[in-house]
């Protein structure tokens, strides 16, 4: 008998929609290739908050713990998920990785290592940020230091003393430049071209509640009552080596899907000048790096920023239908060209992923349920019956 919903990942979307099709009276499997859930947030770098407010980072059902404070650590968001899973008791079957998943005779195929299973459902929910995104440039195998990924980085320490040039201005970039400044290092950070920037917080009200009133504008227009109000909280950053972008943050997001940097402090160490402004990276030399200017300067170690990629047509087959053409879901939230097949967790949304993930959760098992005919088992789509989390 096949399942009725197989669900493949245990980060915060697979936990989402299990939570969700626990409510629905639906019974899901989570399979997850690690040992533990929300396994991503076990390897970021040790001093990551989160960049969304707690409120508007929690998942259905389960508020994070009332002592969080309004941006949880990165252990918060670990102790809050593991204990999500344990209150909907949720079945996840830890150190199964999917390596094979094909639409079959009215279900789907799901091949891990060491079990078939199939499934009248199949969510995907393994992430947006699945694999490192990892640039090559000419000269880099003669490189005599230490060249990594954002994914690979854990804390400064290693870098005391140390010019470390960050390839990268999103979040994890400007994050990890704070960390190597704290940590006694000389950080430099690559700025390719026009950015955006926004604070944290504006005037003491989290960005995304901001951004969430300004979704209802168009982008444009949105982005043309934003400008003034950002640059008086921000400063003028042209004079920081920083060159504004011809579109705002909103059309910066709505068009591409990349958040713009969430500022918690890299602006002020840049204007303190204890963060380097750098031009793109054209090849590198055994101690160093020149840059697109032209200009050379040695590093000690490179750490690329460079984002990730979500690489699903690694394991899924035979469905094309529901990707774009670089492989990636065309479609996160709903039923997608596939009868049975949905995706969770691939919309870059202005408002938060976490956020977005726990909506999309919501529609995707509301989905479910209607077609395995669970509907009014024991649904609960409002906001009562909440639990606290942990954290
Ligand atoms: C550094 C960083 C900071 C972020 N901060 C925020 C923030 O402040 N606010 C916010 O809203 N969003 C933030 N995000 C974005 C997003 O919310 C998180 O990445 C979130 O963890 C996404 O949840 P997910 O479940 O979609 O993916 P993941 O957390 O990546 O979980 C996917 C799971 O699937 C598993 N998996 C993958 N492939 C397979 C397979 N083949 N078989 C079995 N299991 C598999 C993985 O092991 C993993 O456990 C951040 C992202 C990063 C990288």
């Amino acid at each position: 008998m096949p399942y009725d919903a197989v669900i493949v990942g245990a980060g915060p979307a697979g936990l989402a929609v299990g939570a969700c099709l626990a409510r629905a009276g639906v019974p899901a499997t989570i399979l997850e290739q690690t040992g533990q859930v929300g396994a991503a947030w076990h390897r970021h770098y040790t001093r990551l908050h989160l960049h969304t407010d707690k409120a508007r980072s929690q998942l259905p059902f389960a508020d994070f713990a009332a002592e969080c404070p309004r941006y949880p650590s990165r252990q918060q968001v670990i102790d809050y998920l593991q204990a999500y899973a344990r209150t909907f008791r949720l079945d996840i079957r830890l150190g199964q990785q999917v390596v094979a998943a094909r639409p079959g005779d009215g279900s789907w195929e799901v091949r891990t290592r060491d079990q078939i299973y199939q499934a009248r459902n199949l969510v995907l929910a393994t992430g947006y940020n699945r694999e490192p995104n990892l640039p090559t440039w000419p000269g880099q195998s003669a490189f005599r230091g230490t060249v990594l990924h954002s994914s690979d980085y854990r804390d400064g320490e290693p870098f005391r003393g140390r010019r470390v040039l960050v390839v990268g201005f999103g979040n994890s970039g400007g994050e990890i430049a704070i960390d190597l400044c704290q940590h006694g290092a000389e950080p430099s950070i690559v700025v390719r071209g026009p950015v955006n920037v926004v604070p944290r917080e504006l005037f003491g009200i989290p960005i995304q509640a901001v951004s969430l009133l300004q979704s209802r504008l168009p982008p444009r227009v949105a982005d043309l009552v934003s400008r003034p109000v950002l640059r008086l909280a921000l400063g003028d950053l042209s004079r920081l080596g920083l060159e504004r972008g011809a579109e705002g943050p909103m059309a910066q997001i709505r068009r591409l899907g990349r958040i713009p940097l969430i500022d918690v402090g890299t602006i002020e160490l840049i204007r303190s000048g204890r963060i380097a402004v750098c031009p793109g990276v054209a090849s590198f030399t055994a101690d160093g790096v020149v840059f697109t200017d032209g200009t050379q300067r040695p590093f000690d170690a490179v750490i690329l920023a460079t984002g990730y990629r979500p690489r699903v047509d690694a394991f899924l087959h035979g469905a094309s239908a529901a990707l774009d053409r670089d492989g990636a879901p065309a479609s996160s939230g709903s039923e997608t060209a596939i009868p049975g097949l949905y995706f969770c967790g691939f919309r870059v949304s202005p408002a938060g992923m976490l956020r977005e993930i726990g909506r999309e959760a919501r529609r995707i098992s509301a989905a479910i349920a209607r077609r395995t005919g669970a509907v009014g088992k024991g649904g609960n789509w409002g906001r009562e019956g909440r639990t606290t989390g942990a954290g």
